[in-house]
C-alpha cells in the first residue's frame, strides 16, 4: 500500500526542517526552461529569449536514440508484451507511481498505425483505472511531452491522494521536489500494477 498523505507530509516536513525551513530547489530550477525567476525578492516569469531553430531531440539529426541504442533497461521493466515496454525509473521518486509506456519501435505519438494506437488507448485506459485502484493513490496523471526525446514515452504519474496542493500541472515537478519514500513500498505497488496489467495480456516482470 502506498504512504498516507501523512506519511508523505510528515517526510516533507522533516525535510524542510533539516534544510532550513523550506525543501531544497529541485534540479528544474536550474532549468533554462524554468519559466519563473526572482525578481527583487518576488517570484516572476523569466524573460523569453529570441526566437531560434528547434533543437534535434535525441533520436533525430544525427543525436543517437538512447532506447533503440542501449535497450529497454531490464531491471527497470515493469511489464511489456509484444510491442510495449513500461518501464519505471531506477529508483523511488517523490510520487508514489511513476511510470513511463513506450512502444517498442522507434515511434515518436502522432505516428502509431491504427493498431498500435488503440494498443495504446486501452493500455492506457487500464493503466490509469490500476493506478487510481491502489490505495492512498488519488489521481493518474496522463502527460506526453515528446520535447528531449523522438522515442514515444507517455508518463503516466499517479499522486498521493489528500495531499492537499500537490494537484494539477505541478504535480510532476513534485515528483522531484518531495523526498522518495521506501523502496519496498514502491515496489510492491509496482508489482500489483504489473500483475493486474498482465490480466489482458502481456507479461509481469517484477
Ligand atoms: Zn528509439
Amino acid at each position: 500500500m502506498a504512504e498516507s498523505a501523512e506519511q508523505v507530509h510528515a517526510r516533507l516536513t522533516a525535510a524542510a526542517e533539516a534544510n532550513g525551513g523550506h525543501l531544497p530547489m529541485p534540479p528544474q530550477g536550474g532549468w533554462d526552461i524554468f519559466p519563473w525567476v526572482a525578481v527583487d525578492g518576488a517570484v516572476a516569469p523569466r524573460p523569453l529569449p529570441a526566437p531560434a531553430d528547434e533543437a534535434p531531440r535525441s533520436g533525430e539529426g544525427g543525436r543517437p536514440c538512447e532506447l533503440c541504442t542501449d535497450g529497454f533497461p531490464p531491471e527497470r521493466v515493469v511489464w511489456e508484451d509484444d510491442y510495449w515496454v513500461l518501464l519505471r525509473p531506477p529508483a523511488p521518486t517523490g510520487l508514489p507511481v511513476l511510470l513511463n509506456l513506450c512502444p517498442r519501435e522507434h515511434l515518436d505519438f502522432g505516428q502509431l498505425d491504427d493498431d498500435r494506437a488503440s494498443e495504446f488507448g486501452r493500455i492506457a485506459n487500464r493503466l490509469a483505472r490500476i493506478v487510481e485502484g491502489l490505495d492512498n493513490v488519488a489521481r493518474c496523471q496522463v502527460l506526453k511531452y515528446g520535447d528531449g526525446g523522438s522515442h514515444m514515452h507517455a508518463f503516466f504519474a499517479g499522486r498521493t491522494a489528500r495531499l492537499s496542493h500537490v494537484l494539477g500541472s505541478p504535480v510532476i515537478d513534485w515528483d522531484e521536489i518531495i523526498p522518495p519514500g521506501p523502496e519496498d513500498v514502491w515496489l510492491a505497488d509496482l508489482h500489483t500494477i504489473a500483475t493486474k496489467l498482465a490480466n489482458w495480456g502481456g507479461a509481469a516482470r517484477i
